[in-house]
C-alpha cells in the first residue's frame, strides 16, 4: 500500500535524548526549555522576527484572528479553496467569510476579484498559500493598505518557502504556519504564527494561556494552546533534518514531472517566480475532455491498487454541509472546476522512485 503521506520522524535515538532531560526538569508543557528552543530555532530557520507556538495551525489562525480584534459580523475575504481550518477559523470567531475565487494557474486568491468584494464591514484578508504556491503578495499587500484591511497568510503548506529570498512568515500582519503530523515540517501537532507587533504578540500569547497576564491577573477570555514539550523537541529533532527532506521530495517531485508533464489533458503545479519552493504537495488537475479520464476515475485506478491519492481541496469549503445554504459556490467557479478535476498524488521524503513510476503508469492506462 502507498499513502498520500508518510509523516517525517527522525531517527528514534535522537528524539529519546532530546527528551532525556525532560526527566530530569519534570517540565512537561507551560512554555519550557523546549519550548523556547524551538521558538528560537524557527525563528532563525523561517527567517521571521518573532514567532508564537501552539497546538496546531488551526488554533494559530483562530487565537490570530482573535488576537486582531475585529468587529463582530466582520467579512473576511477568503477562498474556498482550503482546509476546513481557514474557513473555520473565520466563522468560530463570529466573523462572516466573504469567498474569493481563485486563479486556474496557481489555486491562490485571484486578486483581480478582491476589491469588487470589498464593503464597508470588510475587516480582514485570509489568503492561503496553497500546496506551497505563493500568493501575489505585493498585489494583497497594496490593496490591504489601499482599504486598511489586515491580512492573516494560512501558510500551513508553505514551511521553510521562501518569496525572493524572504521567510514567507514576514509576509502580512500574521502568517501561521501547521506542524500537523502530515505537514513538510511536523512537532506531531502544532502550529506558529509569525508576526512582527509586539502587542499582537503579547495578545497572541494570553488567548492561549487562558487569557492569564500575571500569576494574580487574568484580564483577558483566553483558550488553551499551548505547545507541550514532547511536541516541541520532536519539533527540535525535525527541524535538523527538514533541508534534507525538502531535497528528497524535490526528486520525487521531479520524477512525477518527467512522466506526466506534456500529457495532454494534465495541468501540473507550477514553478513560482522568486520563489523558494518546499515540494509540499503534488496536484495534478485532470480535464476528462482532453485526457479521457476523470479525476474520479484516476482516483478509483489508483485506489484499486491499494494507492491512496487525495481528493485535496474537495469539497469547497463553501460547499460543506455545515453551511448548507449559505454560500454559494457558483460565485466561486474556477475553484468548483478545479476541486472536481484536481488529485494530490503520494508524496513524501522516503517515496521511492520506482513507487512513482508505477504510479504514473497506472495514471497514463488510465488516458482514453
Ligand atoms: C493543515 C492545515 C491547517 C490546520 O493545521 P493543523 O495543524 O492541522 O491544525 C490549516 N490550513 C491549511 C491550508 C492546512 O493544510
Amino acid at each position: 500500500m502507498i499513502n498520500v503521506t508518510q509523516s517525517s520522524m527522525p531517527p528514534m535515538e535522537e528524539y529519546f535524548d532530546e527528551i532525556r532531560d525532560i526527566w530530569d526538569s519534570h517540565w512537561l508543557t507551560n512554555m519550557g526549555v523546549k519550548h523556547k528552543t524551538l521558538q528560537k530555532e524557527l525563528c532563525r530557520y523561517l527567517g521571521v522576527e518573532k514567532i508564537d507556538l501552539l497546538t496546531n495551525g488551526h488554533m494559530a489562525l483562530e487565537l490570530s484572528l482573535q488576537a486582531l480584534h475585529l468587529p463582530r459580523g466582520g467579512e473576511v475575504l477568503t477562498t474556498p479553496f482550503t482546509f476546513a481550518s481557514t474557513t473555520h477559523a473565520i466563522v468560530r470567531n463570529g466573523l462572516e467569510p466573504v469567498f474569493v475565487d481563485v486563479n486556474p494557474v496557481d489555486f491562490t486568491m485571484d486578486v483581480s476579484k478582491i476589491e469588487p468584494l470589498i464593503t464597508e464591514k470588510t475587516c480582514a484578508i485570509m489568503p492561503v498559500h496553497v500546496y506551497g504556491n505563493i500568493c501575489d503578495i505585493e498585489a494583497i499587500e497594496a490593496i490591504a493598505k489601499k482599504h486598511n484591511l489586515k491580512v492573516i497568510y494560512d501558510a500551513a503548506h508553505t514551511f521553510g518557502v521562501r518569496y525572493k529570498g524572504q521567510g514567507i512568515g514576514t509576509f502580512g500582519d500574521v502568517s501561521c504556519f501547521s506542524f500537523h503530523a502530515t505537514k513538510v515540517f511536523n512537532s506531531i501537532e502544532g502550529g506558529a504564527a509569525c508576526f512582527r507587533d509586539d502587542e499582537f504578540g503579547l495578545e497572541l500569547y494570553r488567548l492561549k494561556n487562558f487569557g492569564i497576564r500575571g500569576p494574580e491577573v487574568v484580564d483577558g477570555v483566553g483558550a488553551n494552546a499551548k505547545m507541550n514539550e514532547f511536541c516541541a523537541a520532536m519539533g527540535l529533532c525535525n527541524l535538523r533534518h527538514v533541508d534534507e527532506e525538502i531535497a528528497k521530495r524535490k526528486k520525487v517531485v521531479e520524477r512525477y514531472n518527467e512522466r506526466l508533464s506534456g500529457v495532454k489533458g494534465l495541468q501540473l503545479n507550477p514553478v513560482q517566480k522568486d520563489v523558494t519552493p518546499n515540494y509540499a504537495y503534488y496536484p495534478v488537475i485532470f480535464d476528462e475532455t482532453d485526457f479521457g479520464a476523470s479525476r474520479d476515475d484516476v482516483f478509483a485506478a489508483l485506489g484499486a491498487q491499494d494507492i491512496v491519492a487525495r481528493k485535496y481541496f474537495y469539497p469547497l469549503t463553501n460547499t460543506f454541509d455545515c453551511f448548507h445554504g449559505k454560500y454559494d459556490a457558483g460565485k466561486t467557479p474556477v475553484a468548483l472546476t478545479i476541486s472536481h478535476r484536481v488529485l494530490t498524488l503520494p508524496l513524501y521524503a522516503d517515496l521511492p522512485l520506482s513507487d512513482v513510476d508505477r504510479i504514473c503508469d497506472i495514471i497514463l492506462n488510465c488516458k482514453g
